[in-house]
């Protein structure tokens, strides 16, 4: 079943919402489990809002956002990503403005902050894409560095274990992700992920393609998406609900129920996404059972567990 949120800024104010992955798990989270989700949420929003509340750029606000997702070892982002079949943190993000700039990394090990090396990446080089640029890179782009243990957590390991030995499933959840447009009118979006427990070595999702995982065009729309990877890049699925604003008229809520009817509900595939319109109106859904998700518009977030 398809959940679907809309809502719609005052004239003049900005709008920004936020995903912390789509899956199953929070149906089994009690109140007192999801306290700290909670928490983890609402300080990433905050980190968002104080920026965009200074007249800041919605860039900064997603960067800002998505960089307390990646440093909260609760979600599967940065400290606290899943770890791949050889127990790596091998860390994917993006980040795209409606100006049409983007950047990105895929399996990076060493980035404290993998979107702050995606924001380098757009802003410092002539590339969009880089596979596991060096500690090297990382200084000379004025990144900061992690030392390899910083990302493995205790219960990463455990949950691994797990699902190595056939105990548990292999549970996607967690994923990051912030959408915003600023009070100038300009939209961003940010992904980062640890990808999918127990996925290969190398394997990359849809997290740093753009596109898939991650769009953005001013007037148009800033997309950030969460779940199974593999059909969100088959599905083109950020890009396919900008598309059917862009092209077909659709309303954005519209856009949204389209491409998950057609690329992955059909396709027996779930996940999640936040957006905002070019008007600023912020939807966030999910054809998963459950998402994590902080929405405006206002200072104080509506949560969803
Ligand atoms: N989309 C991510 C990936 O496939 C995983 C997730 O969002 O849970 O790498």
């Amino acid at each position: 079943m398809m959940q679907l949120f809309e809502a719609v800024p005052a004239a003049g104010q900005p709008s920004l919402a936020l995903h912390g992955g789509a899956g199953s798990r929070t149906q089994e989270l009690s109140l007192t489990e999801g306290a700290p989700y909670a928490h983890g949420l609402r300080a990433a929003y905050q980190a968002g809002w104080q920026v965009l509340a200074a007249g800041g750029a919605a860039l900064d606000a997603v960067c800002a956002s998505v960089a307390v997702l990646e440093d909260d070892p609760l979600f599967n982002a940065g400290r606290g990503a899943s770890l791949t079949a050889t127990g790596q943190a091998e860390l994917d993000a993006s980040v795209m403005t409606g100006a049409g700039r983007a950047g990105a990394v895929a399996a990076a090990h060493r980035a404290r902050n993998p979107v702050q090396l995606a924001r380098a990446i757009m802003e410092q080089t002539d590339h969009v894409l880089l596979v596991d640029p060096d500690v090297e890179f990382l200084k000379a782009h004025g990144l900061e560095v992690a030392e390899p243990g910083w990302f493995v957590t205790e219960h990463r390991r455990r949950q691994l274990e797990k699902v190595l030995t056939g105990r548990a499933a292999a549970a996607r959840h967690g994923t990051v992700g912030a959408v915003a447009r600023d009070t100038s009118g300009r939209v961003a979006a940010a992904t980062s992920t640890g990808g999918i427990v127990g996925q290969s070595d190398g394997r990359v999702g849809d997290t740093p393609i753009i596109g898939a995982g991650v769009y953005a065009r001013d007037q148009l729309a800033a997309i950030s998406c969460t779940g199974h990877g593999e059909a969100f890049i088959r599905g083109v699925i950020a890009h396919d609900v900008a598309a059917r604003v862009k092209y077909a008229g659709a309303t954005l809520a519209g856009a949204v129920r389209a491409t998950f009817a057609e690329e992955l509900t059909r396709r027996g595939s779930d996940g999640g996404l936040v957006a905002v319109g070019g008007d600023g109106r912020i939807v966030v859904a999910h054809n998963a059972p459950a998402m994590f998700s902080a929405r405006g518009p206002g200072p104080d977030p509506e949560l969803t567990l």
